[in-house]
């Protein structure tokens, strides 16, 4: 039997990513694709770098989108700045600390672990001791958005202290940018990464990336050559570079690009700020909701991801069972826990074009139904208005 086209179903995505795509993103790729030399393509690159700007809050030249998902972001960041025999600090709070870890180790660099509790923000004072303890460290790296627990850390703090002991940083910025305050400029970060399919709702598979002329120059200054030839910076930005003649490097994702560059475009109109008071407002009333039916979030508020919600799962309820039924009769996708947090939290993703007061209110009704169903120990009916209550405020 001939294998037919495939038609997935409509969900709601409300878990760690990828997030619910604007329909303009999904109108953006089905346009005609053309050459990636071709000089309107070329414009439009130079658009995008434009809008990455904007949205990194940076001058960094060296602003462009790696054509592969997030974790190529990340380990882009590593393999052009980590040498062998590079000590770098890294600060881990959950499960994407523990991949820089990795990623520093295959770099033949050493890891030096700085551990805080999951779910909660990382302690600058553990960074300062560690930078103190390690005088040889070159670079610290940290998670700024831990997307495993829902926690979020003082990036501007952590990079200060890093650069008081003459270190670089990398910081992962994936779920952050476009959801919560990020300003790459401003923080003095040296170099970043982020992804498409979390706040900035496109599809996955481009993760943007900056790096400050410190970094640039860390780069340029190495006695080894980058051990991956795909995730060269020197070679790269033949194609992406600015003043000089571009060069092919490798063939760009040219469709996905075009809802890249959508995705941006929305970003702008609505205004920075903007989006992220509304990822802000729309967590406090899925809080207000949430806590009403008497469910408890994992992060102390101070510390919370407005675009990631860990909540704890009440005693006796089969975590999974209620995901698969959200997903079966409400059509919602929320996410498990993670790591260590596996079976102990639900992760419900409020990004991007997903995070809306209807969302927020399908997710409070779907639960509350799914919840009541199977006999957990929760308050029926009063998540909606506590949210509502909010969203009026
Ligand atoms: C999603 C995520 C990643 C990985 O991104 P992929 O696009 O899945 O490769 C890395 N770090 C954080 C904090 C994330 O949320």
């Amino acid at each position: 039997m001939a294998i037919k086209s495939f038609h997935p179903p409509q969900r709601v995505l409300m878990g760690p990513g990828p997030s619910d795509v604007s329909p303009r993103v999904l109108e953006a790729l089905s346009r005609p694709t053309i050459g990636h030399l071709d000089p309107v393509f070329i414009t439009m690159m130079d658009e995008m770098k434009t809008l990455l700007k904007f949205a990194f809050q940076t001058e960094n030249e060296l602003t462009m989108p790696v054509s592969a998902p997030g974790s190529a972001g990340m380990e882009t960041c590593f393999v052009n700045l980590v040498e062998p025999g590079d000590k770098v600090i890294v600060c881990q709070n959950g499960v994407f600390g523990g991949r820089m870890k990795e990623n520093v180790e295959r770099c033949g660099g050493i890891a030096v672990m700085v551990q805080d509790e999951w779910g909660r923000a990382i302690d600058p004072q553990k960074l300062e001791d560690a930078l103190k303890a390690n005088p040889d460290a070159r670079i610290v790296a940290f998670v700024h958005a831990e997307t495993s627990t829902g926690a979020q850390s003082d990036a501007k703090t952590l990079v200060e202290i890093a650069h008081k002991y003459d270190c670089l940083t990398i910081v992962d910025a994936i779920t952050s940018l476009g959801g919560t305050p990020l300003n790459v400029d401003g923080w003095n970060i040296d170099a970043v990464y982020s992804g498409t399919q979390k706040c900035l709702s496109c599809t996955p598979g481009l993760s943007p990336v900056s790096f400050n002329p410190r970094a640039q120059e860390k780069i340029r200054s190495r006695k080894t050559k980058v051990q991956s030839w795909f995730m060269d910076l020197n070679l790269v930005m033949g194609y992406w570079g600015g003043a000089t003649k571009r060069a092919y490097h490798h063939t760009a994702p040219i469709n996905a690009l075009y809802g890249l560059h959508e995705a941006l475009v929305i970003l702008q109109e609505e205004g920075l700020k903007n989006a992220w008071a509304r990822h802000h407002k729309n967590h406090l009333a899925l809080r207000a909701g949430l806590e009403a039916m008497g469910l408890n979030f994992m992060v102390p508020e101070a510390e919370c991801l407005p675009q990631l919600n860990a909540i704890i799962v009440p005693e006796g309820v089969d975590e999974a069972a209620v995901r698969s039924l959200l997903l079966s009769e409400h059509k919602l996708e929320i996410g498990a826990g993670l790591g260590a947090m596996a079976g102990k939290v639900w992760r419900i993703g409020l990004m991007g074009h997903s995070s809306s007061p209807s969302n927020v209110r399908l997710c409070l009704n779907a639960l509350d139904d799914v919840l009541v169903r199977l006999k957990a120990p929760i308050r029926h009916g009063v998540g909606v208005e506590a949210a509502n209550r909010l969203l009026a405020s």
